[in-house]
């Protein structure tokens, strides 16, 4: 019995010693076998940079450097299988990217998957890698950026030419050269428009006002028809009546911020039809955006234009740096029961959300970041500086206003949410000295609302009311001389 016993100890030596052997050989042989694969990559060209991403289960070790004559981006994907999905990449290339040429994926050596950007122009990539977030596992990024961009300013006035689309789509004239094209109907004083006139408006509005109207500053407060519209009437009558009006008391060109939210990697909220709200807060930016442009004084810059992602530090920053007087960031809301409707308006809070409800929404809407993908490594002066410099103080009572001019308006198409301002953390909002305000247009996870959010009249019709709040605001709150707000 014990030697049986014994016997039987002493062979399973002999298997553990075997079975050891095998593992050693399987551990030796992984690199072979566990290969990462790359499941799925995307490229997201846009005028502003172009983002290629990869993603798979596990992080992908990776080296970049630069190769000229001609110019090309290598990126060395260490231990990556050359898939099906990777050999797609080069397809995934649009000819009208403006950083990328071609693209071409090879084995280069056993384990080394070698990709190489051919490049239209010199560029500054960005590389990072992303811990899953949202629907997505690991992603490996590469932002390719332009290594000389182009000024927003610049590209504000200049028309046009790039075929993705950026900002300033229609042509736009620096700000002395633009007074109101056609007297306000219900203007008492003569609209001469003499560039001296806009000159002194630019530097100085209620300088403006005084020449206008030939009565001093303080009274033309009173006596002006702007100041009449700002009485604190809130019929609906009233708002219809505001937005048809045309936004008198300035000669300054006004600039709006208008901030079409996620886009790119982040699709924002997804509608049970599967409508993505990146997509339908685009159509409706777009359409603000021409409604505002059709305005004699006043002009709006999208933060966004194509499907790309911007982070929402960066669109405070683009914001300033068009010298955005009002920024707008359309969304559409989402929640687990598909009967919760209506729009709703948000401010920025530095104290505490107003509501539960509004401190989960700007949760939510703050992870834009990590969807969309931000590179935490970069830091930019220029958004530390325009993060932390400025008291918020001010802007957030202006914004309200601004906020409840719009809601007024929304009220019209649309029942509301909520029926006041509410305010939370939203990042986005965090422009220092510029009134800003996210509109949650409707709810996408409603399949009524969904529809409405995707058809053009009613998107039209959205634009309208937030034009016509906008128009409502700034009848009561004049934009200030164009040197007090300052640019990076
Ligand atoms: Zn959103």
């Amino acid at each position: 019995m014990r030697d049986a016993r014994r016997a039987g100890l002493s062979l399973s030596v002999v298997e553990f010693l075997k079975l050891l052997l095998l593992v050693l050989l399987l551990v030796a042989a992984t690199p072979l076998f566990a290969a990462e694969k790359i499941v799925a990559s995307r490229v997201w060209p846009s005028q502003e940079y172009t983002r290629v991403t990869l993603e798979s289960a596990h992080a992908v070790k990776h080296q970049t450097f630069f190769v000229s004559d001609p110019q090309r981006l290598v990126v060395d994907l260490e231990g990556v299988e050359l898939n099906g999905e990777l050999k797609s990449l080069p397809a995934r290339i649009g000819e009208n990217d403006p950083y990328i040429r071609t693209v071409r994926v090879g084995l280069n050596r056993p384990g080394v998957v070698r990709v190489v950007f051919d490049l239209r122009t010199e560029v500054k990539p960005s590389v990072f890698a992303l811990a899953p977030a949202g629907e997505y596992k690991h992603r490996l990024v590469l932002d390719i950026y332009p290594a000389h961009p182009a000024d927003p300013l610049l590209a504000l006035i200049a028309p046009k030419t790039d075929p993705i689309g950026e900002i300033g789509r229609a042509p736009v004239i620096a700000s002395t050269d633009v007074g109101p094209k056609k007297p306000a109907p219900d203007a008492t004083a003569s609209m001469k428009g003499d560039v001296a006139a806009k000159i002194a408006a630019d530097a100085r509005p209620d300088a403006a006002v005084e020449l206008k109207l030939g009565i001093p500053v303080d009274d033309a407060h009173d006596v002006a028809p702007v100041a009449k519209a700002g009485a604190a009437d809130t019929s609906r009558e009233s708002a219809r009546e505001s937005a048809k009006r045309p936004v008198p008391h300035t000669d300054r060109l006004v600039i709006v911020a208008v901030d079409a939210g996620h886009g790119g990697e982040d699709s924002g909220a997804l509608g049970k039809r599967g409508t993505r709200e990146k997509d339908v807060t685009l159509a409706i930016a777009r359409r603000l955006k021409d409604r505002i442009d059709k305005e004699p004084n006043m002009r709006a810059v999208l933060v966004r234009d194509g499907d790309y992602f911007v982070p929402l530090a960066q669109r405070v920053v683009k914001s300033r740096r068009v010298r955005a007087d009002l920024f707008v960031s359309i969304h559409a809301d989402a929640w687990v029961r598909p009967d919760a409707k209506g729009s709703s308006v948000f401010a920025l809070s530095e104290r505490g959300a107003t509501s539960t409800a509004a401190r989960l929404l700007a949760q939510r809407e703050n992870q834009s970041d990590l969807i969309g993908g931000v590179n935490l490594a970069v830091k930019d002066p220029v958004l530390a500086r325009t993060l932390l410099d400025l008291s918020l103080t001010a802007t957030i009572s202006d914004s309200l206003k601004l906020g409840k001019a719009v809601l007024t308006e929304l009220g019209d198409i649309n029942t509301l949410h909520r029926g006041a301002v509410e305010q939370a953390g939203f990042a986005v909002l965090k422009a220092p000295d510029t009134p800003s305000i996210l509109v949650e247009t409707a709810f996408i996870s409603n399949p009524d609302e969904e529809s409405r959010l995707k058809d053009g009249a009613y998107q039209d019709r959205i634009a309208n009311a937030v034009l016509g709040g906008i128009k409502r605001y700034l009848a009561q709150n004049p934009p200030l001389a164009r040197n007090k707000v300052a640019a990076n």
